[in-house]
């Protein structure tokens, strides 16, 4: 019963406030085809995370509606939705655990295919260069990593669950250059295959994308790609 096949996501008119807010976003419409790589950027405080909010089913819009694959978002099963869903959060959470634990979380994910979401993040190399490769201690008292490579390992993790939609919402913080061309190399290699949703503080996160919208106080500004903007 697999209710998400092709990734495709359709935004309608959406509108959101907080309880009792102003609205923090207004009639947002927006097609996406399955397997395309979507930027999202604006200044702080436009609405990004709360639309990724309103995509993960954090929160409902109040008008509008979000479909995915012609289905409304709201009625499709919560194990279907997290089957087919990936998400890289801002700020990863890792686990006192081993890399590939921290990768499988309680998943029942093989070996092979735990080292295929990290090579597919780009995360491999490092994993396996440290002390005791995948088995070394992530998290607290575990290994140092750096933002940017909590980042990449939690695109392992969203990777090894084979979804069919990827959000990633781009850390603030500093990630050097070398992390951040990881980053956009494993987003360029899903391209076709899994449909990526990123919001981006930089620019050079969604070079690639095929669409970029801009947000401005809640409402969709601009759309282009790199070049147009
Ligand atoms: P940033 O680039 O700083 O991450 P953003 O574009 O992600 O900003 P949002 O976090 O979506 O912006 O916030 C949009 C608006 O909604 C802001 O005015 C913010 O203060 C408000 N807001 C965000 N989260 C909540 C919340 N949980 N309750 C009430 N208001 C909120
Ligand atoms: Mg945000």
């Amino acid at each position: 019963d697999c209710h998400i096949s092709r990734g495709a996501l359709q935004l309608n008119g959406l509108r959101f406030a907080y309880e009792n807010g102003r609205d923090v976003l207004s009639d947002i419409s927006l097609q996406i085809a399955p397997g395309a790589f979507v930027g999202i950027v604006g200044h702080t405080g436009s609405g990004k995370s709360t639309l990724l909010s309103l995509l993960l089913r954090f929160y409902r819009p109040q008008a509008g509606e979000i479909l995915i694959d012609g289905q409304d978002l709201a009625l499709i099963p919560d194990t279907a939705f997290r089957a087919a869903i990936g998400l890289v959060p801002q700020e990863p959470y890792l686990m006192a655990a081993s890399a590939r634990e921290n990768i499988a979380m309680g998943r029942d994910i093989s070996e092979a295919e735990i080292i295929a979401a990290a090579r597919a993040a780009r995360v491999h190399d490092l994993l396996a260069g440290l002390p005791q490769g995948y088995d070394t201690l992530l998290g607290e008292g575990g290994a140092r990593v750096s933002s940017g490579q909590k980042q990449l390992i939690a695109m392992a993790r969203a990777l090894a669950g084979a979804p069919r939609i990827l959000f990633l919402d781009e850390a603030t913080s500093n990630i050097d250059s070398a992390t951040e061309r990881l980053i956009t190399e494993a987003l360029r290699e899903l391209h076709g295959r899994v449909t990526v949703v990123a919001i981006a503080h930089r620019l050079s996160t969604i070079r690639e994308a095929n669409q970029i919208v801009v947000l401005n106080h809640g409402r969709l500004a601009e759309r282009g790609d790199h070049e147009a903007l």
